[in-house]
């Protein structure tokens, strides 16, 4: 096992990482940028080195600077956590060059999915997938199989994420004047101007299964998560398992989910992501091969610490839990509280944190960075922490999860609590007919 973790992160992941390695007995190295001097990861960790001003480029981006980090503190592993450099395929071979473990599945495996009109390609033959098209090279190519598929379409950037870089399109017309636009975009967001189509599928529902994958090909699942609560094709709400699930659709999910971890020889925690629509018909959307900010519901459900998992497999240790054993018990919901304005269109919002108070009692889990005094700059994103509640069955999650939305209070900034507790309140949520439309049917 490593003696000794460096953790290129921030903020809320960073803290859950840290506490991973303090149970495997695992020294950690905290890095942080000249906004974040005092946060919480800083404090937590054994060592912690700045590595830039405030700006992600310049900072949590800052692959020499990281790596420079890595080797004076002699850390034998990196653990990415999600965003910044995790599914970044030259910060993994970097990291290798310089013999240090990359805490995540193999280079190549991330250069294949994280280009998700890549992975559409290596996929397209063996699970179902979005109809639509490759990486595109021309507007006519594009106009063409637009036409085809029939509109509306989703224009998508190739290394989008965070549900940015995509765009509805619904005539050729729309689709001619905006091609330069949406490209030049996604150079400028993703540093890449590759760009892909997609059948725009009306309400699906998002559903997603955790895979986990050893160095010995050991492939197993963890089940799926809900996850179709979203603002900006961004979640704000999951949960495992996803309710009102077909069993038989559930099984053919799995399968490929699992089919997909295989083709690419999987080794890691990864999640294979799906949208299923109301004709029971799902297809896969793409694979993050990285820990993901959900992944919580699933850790409550099955009892699997999924960061110890991924930390042990980098080490070379096999899983040793077999798919037999995984049973999805109880319930689990998570509701992401952001410094957001949901009043105003869900707008990111800035301050100082005044004073709290977290939640706690049977079946309550918080994962958070903040502490009184903390300044929630502008310069990341909006997650301030993640509320997960745990029930015997959907219902008692529910009620757990609104009783401790009311017992959370943060001062000095808005959060969507307010939008949390209306959400859970609905009769659409109560009744668990859940898609992507919630929102805009909520508010
Ligand atoms: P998840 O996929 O784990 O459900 P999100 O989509 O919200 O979560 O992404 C988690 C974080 O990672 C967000 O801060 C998001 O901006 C960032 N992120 C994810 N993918 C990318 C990407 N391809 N490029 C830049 N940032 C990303
Ligand atoms: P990201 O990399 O940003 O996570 P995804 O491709 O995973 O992007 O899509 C994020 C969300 O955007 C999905 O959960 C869904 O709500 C919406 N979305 C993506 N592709 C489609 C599609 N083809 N049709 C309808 N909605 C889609
Ligand atoms: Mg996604």
């Amino acid at each position: 096992m490593f003696k000794k973790i460096l953790i290129a992160n921030r903020g809320e992941i960073a803290i859950r990482i840290i506490r991973a390695c303090q149970e495997l007995n695992i020294e950690t190295v905290a890095i942080y940028s000249e906004a974040d001097r005092n946060s919480l990861h800083v404090s937590l960790a054994d060592e912690a080195y700045c590595i830039g001003p405030q700006v992600s480029s310049a900072s949590y981006l800052n692959i020499p600077n990281i790596i420079s980090a890595a080797l004076i503190s002699r850390a034998e592993a990196i653990h990415p956590g999600y965003g910044f450099l995790a599914e970044n395929t030259r910060f993994a071979e970097i990291c290798n060059q310089h013999n240090i473990h990359f805490i995540g599945p193999a280079p190549q495996v991330l250069r294949i999915m994280g280009d998700k009109a890549g992975a559409r390609e290596f996929l397209k033959d063996k699970i179902p997938i979005v109809p639509g098209s490759n990486q595109l090279d021309s507007l006519e190519k594009a106009l063409k199989i637009a036409g085809e598929i029939g509109y509306p379409v989703l224009l998508k950037a190739a290394l989008g994420g965070g549900g940015k870089g995509m765009r509805i399109i619904s005539t050729p017309a729309e689709l001619e004047s905006l091609w330069s636009i949406i490209k030049a975009e996604a150079k400028v967001s993703f540093g890449d101007g590759r760009v892909y189509l997609e059948k725009h599928i009306s309400n699906p529902r998002h559903i997603e299964v955790q895979v986990l994958g050893d160095k010995s090909g050991k492939i197993i699942h963890l089940g799926e998560r809900e996850c179709s609560i979203q603002r900006r094709n961004q979640k704000l709400i999951e949960e495992s398992p996803a309710p009102k699930l077909d069993k038989r659709i559930k099984e053919q999910i799995y399968s490929a989910a699992l089919a997909c971890a295989k083709a690419i020889g999987y080794t890691s925690a990864g999640t294979v992501e799906f949208l299923l629509n109301d004709k029971g018909n799902f297809y896969f959307i793409e694979m993050n091969t990285r820990v993901q900010v959900e992944h919580p519901v699933t850790e409550l459900v099955t009892n699997i610490d999924i960061v110890k998992e991924q930390i042990k497999i980098a080490a070379g240790l096999p899983i040793d839990i077999n798919q037999k054993d995984i049973v999805l018990k109880g319930h689990a919901i998570e509701c992401r509280i952001n410094a957001e304005d949901y009043t105003n269109n869900f707008t990111p919002v800035t301050g100082k944190i005044e004073s709290i108070h977290l939640p706690g009692g049977p079946g309550i889990r918080v994962d958070t960075h903040l502490y009184p005094g903390l300044f929630v700059s502008p310069y990341y994103d909006s997650l301030l922490a993640k509320l997960i509640a745990w029930g015997r069955d959907r219902e008692e999650a529910r009620v757990r999860m609104l009783r401790a939305l009311q017992e959370f209070s943060i001062n000095g900034i808005s959060t969507i609590i307010p939008f949390h507790i209306k959400a859970l309140k609905s009769e659409i949520f109560k009744e668990g007919l859940l898609n992507t439309n919630f929102i805009n049917n909520l508010l």
